[in-house]
This record gives C-alpha cells, sequence and structure tokens, in this order.
C-alpha cells in the first residue's frame, strides 16, 4: 500500500491495494492508543486490526479502560497517550462525552486525538460537540472494517504530530521572543554575539560549533582593518573572540563566511550553515556546525529569530556610538574626563608598580584663546593631544577639562623629561606656530590611592603645587602633600577666627638712620597670638592668608592700624617717624586698593610721605603691569615705596626701573656675613645700585655692630634689625622712642 500525502490540506490516502506497506520499517518509541469500550470484545478486536501497525516509524501501544470513569484516571496517568478510540455509551449514555470534556476542559489537552464509536447507528452526538472539542472522526462500531480502522488511526496520530508540530514552532516562537527582547537589553556587541549563539543553540539543538563574526573595522576599538574578527563562539576548545576568523584554520567556515556575506543571505542547506544578520548598516555573520542538517521548520524558526534580532545588532552598535558619545572628548577625538576616571580606576586596581598617571596643563590657555579666538584656541588643542599621543604607544591620553590632558602609562614613558620634551616646539594652529608651556602633575602606582576618584584629586594636589611653584613645573604627589593641605586647611580655618577675634596685632621694629643714629620710623609687622597664648609665625601665616584670599582683610586692617599708630605718634610728638606696611599680591589684585588706601590716608588725615609701602621683587611675577600702575598713582599721592628682600627674587631689572620707588630694602642675608671676608659683594652692589638709582638703601636682619661697621662704610643710609632693637608692641615702641630720640 502507498501512502501519499497532499502537502496542501494534509490530507491521507491510503491505497487500498496493500495495506500491510502502511507498516513502516524502523521503530522509534510507541504512539500510545487508548481503548475505551464497556464491551471486551471491542478491545481485543480493535487491537486485533491495528497489530502490526506502524504509523511514521513508530509502532502502536495499547491501553485499556472499560469505563468512562476508569477512561479518565488512565488518560491522567499517562501524558504520551495521543489517540483516544472512545465508545460513547457506556455505564451512562453521555459516559464517553464526559471523557471528552475531561480531556479538553478538565486536563486541557487539545492535542489528544479523539475517536468516537458508538454501537447505536441511530445515535449521533450532536453537532456542537464534535465541533467545540475537536472530535477527530464519528463511526459505528459496524463502520468500524480494519481498513478504515487503520485509516482512521492513522489520519488521528498524523494529525496529532502536526499539532505538536505547531506546538513546538509556537514554543520555538515564544523563545524567540523573549530571546529578542533579552537581546535588546545587551549592551555590548560580545554581550549581544554571546546571546545570539546561545539562542540559537537552543533554537537548533544538535550543535558543535559555533561562531559570530564581523568586519573589524568600526566594530571593535582599536582595529582599523576589513576581515572578519570572531565576536561570539561556542563549542570551540580555544576561546578566539576578538581574533581574526583566520585563526579558526577552517578552510570551509572562511569560504562560507565570504561567500555568505557577499551573498547578503543565509545558508540553511546541509550541516554547515550561515547566517545573514544585518539592519541598518550593520551586518554579522553566524556559521555553525551541525550535527545533522535543520528540518523545515526549524530553518523557518531560525530565519524568523534572526530577522527579530537583527535589530538588537544595530542598537548595540548605536548603544555603543552613545557609549562613545559619553566617554570621548568631541574635538580630540580622545578618550573624556569620565573615561580618564575609569582608567584611573583601572591604574589603581593594577600590579604594574611602573605606571604613572599624570595631567599635563597648558598655562595660559585662556590668554589665547581670547586674544588669538576659539578656532586657533581648538586647532592649539588637537595639535597638543596629537603631540601627546606621540610619547608612547602604550600611553593612554585623554582630555579632562579645557586644556587639562590625563596622561597614564609606563614611567619610562610618562616622566617630566619626556613631556617637557614634547614643549620644546611650537605647536601648529592653521598658519601660526605657537609655542607653548605646561604645569605637570604626576602620581606614581605606589603612592597611588584604591580608587580613580582618589587618584584624581593625589594628581590635581601634585598639579596645582605645580602651577604655584615658580621655577619647577613638575611635582610628584606624595603622601606628605595631603597632610599639608590639610593642616593648611585647619590653619586658615583657625586665623580667620582669630582674626574676626581681634587676635591679631601690630609690632614695629625701629628703623634708624646710620649717620644720626635716631629712630626714622618703624616697620609695621603682623603677630598671631593664638587662644591657647602661642605666638605664631609670620613667615607661616601670611603665606596662607595670601593663598586664602584672606590677606586682603587683614591688609586693610594693618593700613588702618598703621594710619592710626602715625597719628598717635605725632600726638606725642613724633613728627618725623614713618612707618612701613608690607602689602602682598592679592591686595593689588582688589580693583579698588588703590582708592582704599588714599581713603584712608585721607581719613585720618595721615601725611602720605609717612606712610611708606613695602613690596617684594616676587609682586612683579605675576602681573608686573597691575602691580606697576598701581604703585604709581600711590607715588602720586605722595606714599612712599620701598623693596623689600631685595635680591632674593627673580624679577628683571626692566620691571625693576619702571617701578617709581624710593628705597631698596637690602635682605638680611646678603647683610649676616657682609663683614666676612669676600662674603659682602651683593650688599656692596645693591647699596650701589640703590645709590646710582638715587635711592635711599635701608639693610634689615643686622645683629651684629661688625655689621653697622660695614654698612656704614658703604654709605648704606638706614638700618633695621636686632641689634637695634626686635619688632615690639606699639606701647613699648613709643617707650623706645622716648628713650632713643629725645636729645
Ligand atoms: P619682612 O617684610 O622681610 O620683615 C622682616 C622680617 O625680618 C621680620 O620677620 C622681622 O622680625 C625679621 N627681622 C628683623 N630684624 C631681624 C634680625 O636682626 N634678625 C633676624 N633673624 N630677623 C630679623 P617677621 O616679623 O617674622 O615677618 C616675616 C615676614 O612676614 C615679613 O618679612 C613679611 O614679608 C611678612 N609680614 C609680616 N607682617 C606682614 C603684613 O602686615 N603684611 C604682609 N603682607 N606681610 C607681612
Ligand atoms: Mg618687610
Ligand atoms: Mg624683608
Amino acid at each position: 500500500m502507498q501512502v501519499s500525502e497532499n502537502s496542501n490540506d494534509d490530507f491521507l490516502f491510503i491505497d487500498d491495494s496493500d495495506e500491510d506497506e502502511i507498516l513502516d520499517d524502523a521503530s522509534v518509541g510507541t504512539w500510545k492508543i487508548l481503548i475505551v469500550d464497556d464491551d471486551p470484545e471491542i478491545h481485543s478486536v480493535t487491537q486485533l486490526a491495528l497489530s502490526d501497525l506502524t504509523v511514521l516509524g513508530r509502532n502502536l501501544e495499547y491501553l485499556h479502560a472499560y469505563s468512562g470513569a476508569d477512561a479518565c484516571k488512565i488518560i491522567a496517568q499517562h501524558q504520551d497517550i495521543v489517540v483516544v478510540l472512545l465508545d460513547v455509551v457506556m455505564e451512562t449514555d453521555d459516559a464517553g462525552l464526559k471523557v471528552v470534556k475531561y480531556i479538553r476542559e478538565e486536563l486541557k489537552r487539545q492535542d489528544i486525538r479523539i475517536v468516537l464509536r458508538t454501537g447505536q447507528p441511530g445515535y449521533a452526538p450532536e453537532e456542537s460537540v464534535i465541533k467545540d472539542y475537536d472530535i477527530n472522526d464519528y463511526k459505528t462500531k459496524t463502520e468500524l472494517t480494519r481498513r478504515k480502522l487503520v485509516t482512521t488511526v492513522y489520519a488521528a496520530i498524523r494529525s496529532y504530530q502536526q499539532i505538536e508540530t505547531v506546538n513546538k514552532s509556537r514554543h520555538g516562537l515564544e523563545k524567540i521572543i523573549s530571546a529578542s527582547s533579552e537581546l535588546l537589553e545587551k549592551q555590548t556587541v560580545h554581550g549581544y554575539a554571546a546571546g545570539v549563539l546561545e539562542q540559537l543553540n537552543h533554537l537548533i539543538g544538535n550543535v558543535n560549533t559555533s561562531v559570530f563574526c564581523a568586519r573589524g573595522q568600526g566594530i571593535l576599538t582599536d582595529v582599523d582593518d576589513l576581515s572578519f574578527y570572531i565576536l561570539g563562539q561556542t563549542g570551540l576548545s580555544a576561546i578566539l573572540v576578538d581574533q581574526k576568523v583566520a585563526t579558526l584554520k577552517n578552510e570551509t567556515a572562511t569560504q562560507m563566511i565570504n561567500n555568505c556575506y557577499a551573498r547578503k543571505s543565509h545558508d540553511l542547506s546541509g550541516d554547515n550553515i550561515t547566517l545573514y544578520l544585518a539592519n541598518g548598516s550593520y551586518r554579522a555573520i553566524v556559521y555553525m556546525e551541525l550535527a545533522e542538517p535543520l528540518s523545515e521548520i526549524t530553518k523557518q524558526l531560525v530565519e524568523v529569530f534572526l530577522a527579530n534580532v537583527a535589530v538588537g545588532y544595530e542598537n548595540v552598535h548605536l548603544f555603543h556610538k552613545l557609549r562613545d558619545a559619553a566617554y570621548k572628548d568631541i574635538l580630540t577625538d580622545l578618550p573624556n574626563r569620565l573615561a580618564f576616571l575609569q582608567l584611573l580606576d583601572k591604574f589603581s586596581r593594577s600590579k604594574d608598580n611602573n605606571l604613572v598617571a599624570a595631567l599635563v596643563d597648558i598655562n595660559h590657555f585662556s590668554d589665547i584663546n581670547d586674544g588669538l579666538g576659539q578656532d586657533i584656541g581648538n586647532q592649539l588643542l588637537i595639535a597638543v593631544s596629537k603631540r601627546l599621543k606621540t610619547i608612547g604607544d602604550s600611553v593612554q591620553v585623554t582630555r579632562i577639562g579645557a586644556d587639562v590632558f590625563g596622561l597614564i602609562g609606563s614611567a619610562d614613558f610618562v616622566n617630566p623629561e619626556n613631556l617637557i620634551t614634547l614643549f620644546d616646539f611650537p605647536f601648529e594652529a592653521g598658519e601660526q606656530h605657537l609655542p607653548l608651556s605646561a604645569c605637570f602633575g604626576f602620581c606614581t602606582k605606589q603612592e597611588a590611592g584604591a580608587e580613580g576618584k582618589k587618584v584624581l584629586n593625589q594628581i590635581n594636589i601634585a598639579l596645582n603645587l605645580a602651577k604655584k611653584d615658580r621655577q619647577n613645573h613638575v611635582v610628584y604627589y606624595e603622601q606628605e602633600m595631603e597632610d599639608k593641605t590639610l593642616w593648611r586647611l585647619g590653619m586658615i580655618r583657625q586665623l580667620r577666627t582669630d582674626f574676626a577675634d581681634n587676635r591679631l596685632e601690630l609690632w614695629y621694629q625701629p628703623q634708624l638712620n646710620l649717620a644720626s643714629g635716631k629712630v626714622i620710623g618703624a616697620e609695621a609687622l603682623l603677630r598671631w597670638r593664638t587662644a591657647e597664648g602661642n605666638f605664631i609665625s609670620p613667615a607661616v601665616f601670611i603665606p596662607l592668608a595670601e593663598y586664602s584670599g584672606l590677606i586682603v582683610e587683614i591688609g586693610d586692617w594693618v593700613i588702618e592700624q598703621a594710619c592710626l599708630q602715625i597719628k598717635s605718634l605725632e600726638q606725642q610728638g613724633f613728627n618725623e617717624v614713618a612707618i612701613s606696611v608690607n602689602v602682598s599680591i592679592p591686595q593689588f589684585r582688589r580693583g579698588n586698593f588703590v582708592q582704599s588706601i588714599i581713603d584712608k590716608v585721607k581719613q585720618h588725615k595721615v601725611k602720605p610721605q609717612k606712610l611708606e609701602l613695602e613690596i617684594t621683587e616676587n609682586i612683579l611675577m605675576d602681573d608686573p603691569q597691575i602691580v606697576i600702575d598701581a604703585l604709581v598713582k600711590l607715588k602720586q599721592e605722595g606714599l612712599r615705596i620701598a623693596l623689600d628682600d631685595f635680591g632674593t627674587g627673580y624679577s628683571s631689572l626692566s620691571y625693576l626701573q619702571q617701578l617709581p620707588l624710593d628705597r631698596l630694602k637690602v635682605d638680611r642675608a646678603f647683610v649676616t656675613n657682609i663683614a666676612k671676608p669676600g662674603q659682602a659683594v651683593i650688599a656692596n652692589t645693591i647699596i650701589n645700585l640703590g645709590k646710582q638709582m638715587q635711592l635711599n638703601v635701608i639693610a634689615e636682619g643686622i645683629e651684629e655692630e661688625s655689621q653697622q661697621v660695614h654698612l656704614k662704610a658703604q654709605g648704606c643710609d638706614d638700618v633695621q634689625g636686632f641689634f637695634y632693637a626686635k619688632p615690639m608692641p606699639a606701647d613699648e615702641f613709643v617707650q623706645y622712642l622716648k628713650t632713643h630720640n629725645s636729645d
């Protein structure tokens, strides 16, 4: 007998000529048939009729029930019953129909095929029952000849199998849907590739190896060629992710992947298959080696799956682009601050003790930007970023702020020498070649804290110190710096409260004329007596006051005190005594500095000649013009200007010449050894320079008579030092004047 099937409606025809040929040869598993009838005779007849029948490669196996209730029990126990041959009338007229209801409604088994049989030719169940309960067939028992029975059972089993297939593909589709949404959430191309392979392996089963690959360029960072790279793999012994497909050393694979890419379609025939994944401009190939070729239904499922997940592939790349945007600096294409922090995280966890992280801050970049325009500024930054990258291939270069770059790499590359050399030549910006300088902060791996943020803070501390250091623009972070910072902050806080609580005092150190021996003035010097009664040296707290800006308020107070002191001395008959006050650069930076002094002098009706401002040469380093302009105005008002600590700074003589000076102060450093042979050269030179510039010269720090003798011989005008008097409170100074200046 020939079994043929019509693929359109899956109808089965059995050729009557030879029934026995329905017996297929192979037998894998069985089809379980449940015969339900209260008549034992029917059981044996049916079994006999169907004996030796093999359907779709499997034999039949029989279960027997003799009542409706019996049948229900057996069906509930056996999940694998495929066909029920069911008598309608048994213990009751509708016992069979109850079994039908039980199968479909209670057990919710829609797949089991049911063939109703009745002994009474006149009795037929209502059509609605047949429809609603999906009854396969309805036969009177007399109709069931052997042939008819075989055909009926065969058709029922086929139908069961089709339902099963549909169910399977439905499960497959459900898998696809959940896989797609899962894959949509994958954020890395590697995660996505692994996910796709996992799902495909799941869907197909029996996969020996699989490889997910794509062209490297634009997909893998730092890969710039068009060869195929492996992004995901299963079933391979070696891990080849991020390697070229060529490393598989599998000719068939290479060939099939290339063909698939060129053809832009899947090849699902045979044991080795290729799948083509494309969405937008992103394309990938999956190559798989299977244990057996795909069944039709699996092919369809695979296609549906790929169509669904391709969207995810593009998403992964778009996501990457977004990520790039968040971690990349657009102007220079370098990793940005966020990325630098992550790299520093890695740096701090690294075991490589030779690593160094550094910050490079371009000096005066905002001046260039303001002066030459943003375009030139941008081009310079790009030029700097390119030059920084030449320091070493393995060095990571990032841009973390407008003109600040972050570097991480081996100390062999990232070191002061190499970095400073990079700034030896001018940088190109359009037509221009501009020289640039920079400050550098370093942090070695040994000193690095436990996380990126901490390390950034550490290099920042070093960088800030490098910026403040006038000569050496390179500083390596050390733990001490942080301790110092904390100490500094504490001191500043205390100074602020103590100043507010009037704990600062102004003391006076007499200045004498060498020729007359008379006191001609005094230098006002700050004293800080803490609540505990300790004196803190101005050499310690003045730099802190300058650093914090507190010096502006304190400086105002000093000038006020000096004016009051001048007035008080006048009232006590000391008309010729001038007061010198020290001023710092932050005071000049405040817009109304000049006016505030003039106002004070007028307010207290002080003769301006009696107030002298002492400035140090270093005050000229940052903004010489601001200082020169201010001093010129003050000098016009009649105030006197002295250059303090002369000879210890670095200012150029050309600036010095522009200063409206009245007096030069020879620093103590040149006075200390002045009486020793050969040590007087500098002091002598300063005194001579002062004379030639027609300035008054005062030497400070005189502690011994021999020094005084020498200074007098050189023609120094005035002196100040412990040899005469130490700085003292105002009332003591008045006493001092009384003993020294009254004839
Ligand atoms: P300076 O302006 O050079 O002041 C002279 C310093 O030399 C004073 O130190 C004074 O006590 C010290 N000195 C004077 N004669 C001798 C001597 O014979 N031997 C030795 N060993 N030292 C002598 P002081 O009072 O500790 O002040 C230190 C610095 O603090 C001052 O140096 C000045 O730069 C700054 N300073 C003090 N008061 C003020 C202020 O009101 N405003 C500003 N901006 N700075 C101030
Ligand atoms: Mg001074
Ligand atoms: Mg001095």
